[in-house]
Order: C-alpha cells, then structure tokens, then sequence
C-alpha cells in the first residue's frame, strides 16, 4: 500500500514528461498518415465505458486501478468502433483525462473488451481542456478527424455538466465532434458481436 502511494506520486511528478511523450508520439503518429486517413480520437469514460456509476461507490474498490479495471463497456459504442476501425486508412487513438498512473491499466482493459489500440494510440490528459491541444495538433494535418467525447461530468450527484468553454472550440475547429446526446445514441444501438 505504502510503496503503491510512493509510486504513484512518482509517476504523478513526472506527469509533464509523460505529457510531452505523448505528444511526440501522437505527432510522429499524425506525419506519417496519409491525406486520405479517417482519425478517430476517442474518449473513454463515460463515452466507451459506464464510468460514472463507479463514482458512486468508490470505498467498495481497493484503489483506482481496480476501479478502472472493472468497467463496463457501451456494448453499442465498441460494436461502432469496431465498425469504424475495418474502413479502409482508419485509425483510432484514444484521449482521456486520467492520470498517466493508469496508462497499463488502460491498455489492458481495451485490449480486454477487444478494442483496437496501437503503439502511442492512448493518450492520458490531466483534464478536458488540455485535450484541445491533441487536436489542434491532429488538425494541422489535412486529415480527417471525428472527434467523440462526452465532455461532460457530475454524472454521480445526478445534475450532468457539460465542459461548455472546451465544447465552443471543438465546434470551431473543422472536425466532425460527436457529443451528448448523439453518443448516447450510439452506446445505446444494437450490437452484432
Ligand atoms: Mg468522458
């Protein structure tokens, strides 16, 4: 317990570092990719897994990892990425606010609700706001970009908020954004797999 807390606050002070690692590689991810490339950049909590009821009972999980570990997935959202990633020239990178501490437990569960990731593919973000960045950086790119992310919060105190100021400019950058409520559309479909 004691050496997983001093870990952790290790991993929290170099925080930054991983930050600018992340960037690299989404950078160096987003240069090699041809002019015809569909990027999808995906969040996770609360758009691909159930996250929020989690939050409810937080005291019932030994730590966050295991918290992480055990979420459920939007059967709808994973059979729509599945659908997504077979398109020809598609790539699909997740972005999430979580600490970088969770970066393993993170690969691990996508990889065990069979979602596709690839190297540099996740990139864990302190907050919302700094998700802009990726963006504008992806952007930059004659690409296309879908964008799908809640940007939303409070779920747990039943009264769900919208980050307004982040949602303003994703609306003026030229991405297709996929937010609440079409989200839910999506989580909520019916599923083949
Ligand atoms: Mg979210």
């Amino acid at each position: 317990m004691f050496f997983n807390k001093v870990k952790s606050g290790i991993l929290r002070s170099f925080a930054p570092i991983s930050l600018l690692v992340s960037w690299i590689r989404f950078w160096l991810i987003c240069s090699k990719l041809k002019p015809q490339a569909q990027l999808y950049i995906i969040d996770i909590d609360n758009t691909i897994a159930d996250t929020w009821p989690t939050l409810l009972h937080p005291y019932i999980y030994p730590n966050e990892k295991v918290r992480h570990q055990s979420l459920a997935i939007f059967r709808g959202m994973r059979s729509w990425i599945l659908q997504q990633a077979k398109q020809p020239n598609t790539l699909i990178i997740y972005l999430s606010a979580r600490p970088p501490e969770l970066m393993s437990t993170t690969l691990d569960w996508l990889k065990s609700c069979g979602l596709p990731t690839i190297q540099g593919g996740i990139i864990l973000v302190p907050n919302a706001k700094s998700k802009i960045r990726f963006l504008k950086l992806a952007n930059a790119y004659q690409i296309s970009i879908t964008f799908i992310d809640d940007l939303s919060y409070n779920h747990e105190n039943g009264d769900i908020r919208l980050y307004d100021g982040v949602i303003e400019v994703v609306k003026l950058l030229p991405i297709k954004y996929i937010g609440l409520p079409q989200l839910n559309e999506i989580q909520q479909l019916r599923h083949d797999y």
